[in-house]
């Protein structure tokens, strides 16, 4: 199928991005296209204009600080995975992702129209949340800071206003000390998750997320606790707590947050 007819502007700069988006009404932004062109494809949506992002320069860089680092709005899924962007996690980020549909869709697809798009069977979602990443937006009345964990209302929901767009999504870089595993389990590679597991072991204790749990990615408090010696039967009580989960599902994230533990404990530990 044909999307409907729209309006197709492509701005230099984010600041008429941003008057763009103030001016226009029933605008969508388009970064790599590859949530929201299906969508329109199957006239799930008919804006009447796309404000496209990619010609934006700014929004392809980096830039870098002590304790942090910041990715503009349009680095694709393959610059991550590919580190032509520096990663200051140790390895999750690229590891992350190269697991994100198919290379095709990793050249186009963007980490910030992940984060907009608010899949939580998504692979950036319950990462950031994980890695407590905050998005920077602009629009015509200002920046803002949103912290992704503050950022994600639920399926397909955002804290972002109508006209408001990611220009940056910043990471803190790891501690050295801190160790991560990441379990993805999906029917077969390229496709989204059905359970998403996240586990960062710092010394002082475990964190983890899960995602296509629930609306949104979800910490693990119960099962935090367990962490240390992740045994199934400890692992199936309190995932179901946490996730409220029972049956298959319950099973599938027990099986997936063990597989992220065990990578976890067993990760070497290497400089960031
Ligand atoms: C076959 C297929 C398989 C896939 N498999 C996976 C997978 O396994 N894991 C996974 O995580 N993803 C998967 N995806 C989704 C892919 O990662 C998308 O690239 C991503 O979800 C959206 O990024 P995008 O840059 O293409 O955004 P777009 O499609 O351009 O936009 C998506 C939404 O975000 C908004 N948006 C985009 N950029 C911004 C911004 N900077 N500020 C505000 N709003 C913005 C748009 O207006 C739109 O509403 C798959 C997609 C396809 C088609």
């Amino acid at each position: 199928m044909k999307p409907a007819d729209f309006t197709y502007h492509r701005p230099s700069t984010a600041e008429q991005a941003a008057s763009l988006l103030a001016e226009l009404s029933d605008a969508k932004v388009l970064a790599g296209g590859q949530s929201l062109l299906p969508i329109m494809n199957m006239r799930l949506a008919s804006p009447e204009h796309l404000v496209d992002l990619t010609a934006i320069r700014g929004l392809r860089t980096f830039t870098e600080a002590d304790d942090q680092i910041r990715y503009g709005a349009t680095t694709t899924h393959m610059m991550l995975e590919e580190q032509l962007v520096p990663d200051r996690t140790n390895g999750l980020l690229p590891r992350a992702a190269s697991g994100i549909g198919y290379r095709a869709i990793r050249n186009r697809g963007t980490l910030a129209g992940s984060l907009a798009h608010a899949d939580s069977s998504a692979e950036w979602p319950t990462i950031m949340a994980a890695v407590d990443a905050a998005v920077h937006t602009l629009s015509v009345r200002g920046t803002r800071r949103i912290p992704v964990r503050d950022l994600l209302r639920g399926f397909f929901t955002t804290a972002l206003d109508e006209d408001e767009f990611i220009t940056g999504v910043e990471v803190a870089r790891f501690a050295p000390e801190t160790r991560w595993g990441l379990y993805k389990m999906a029917r077969k590679p390229g496709e989204f998750a059905e359970s998403l597991a996240v586990a960062l072991l710092r010394p002082d204790g475990a964190e983890l997320w899960l995602g296509a749990a629930r609306d949104v990615p979800i910490r693990l408090p119960n099962t935090e606790a367990v962490a240390e010696s992740p045994e199934l039967p400890d692992l199936l009580d309190a995932v179901g707590a946490d996730t409220g989960s029972d049956g298959h599902q319950r099973q599938l994230h027990a099986v997936s947050v063990q597989r992220a533990l065990n990578a976890a404990h067993h990760q070497e530990v290497t400089r960031v």
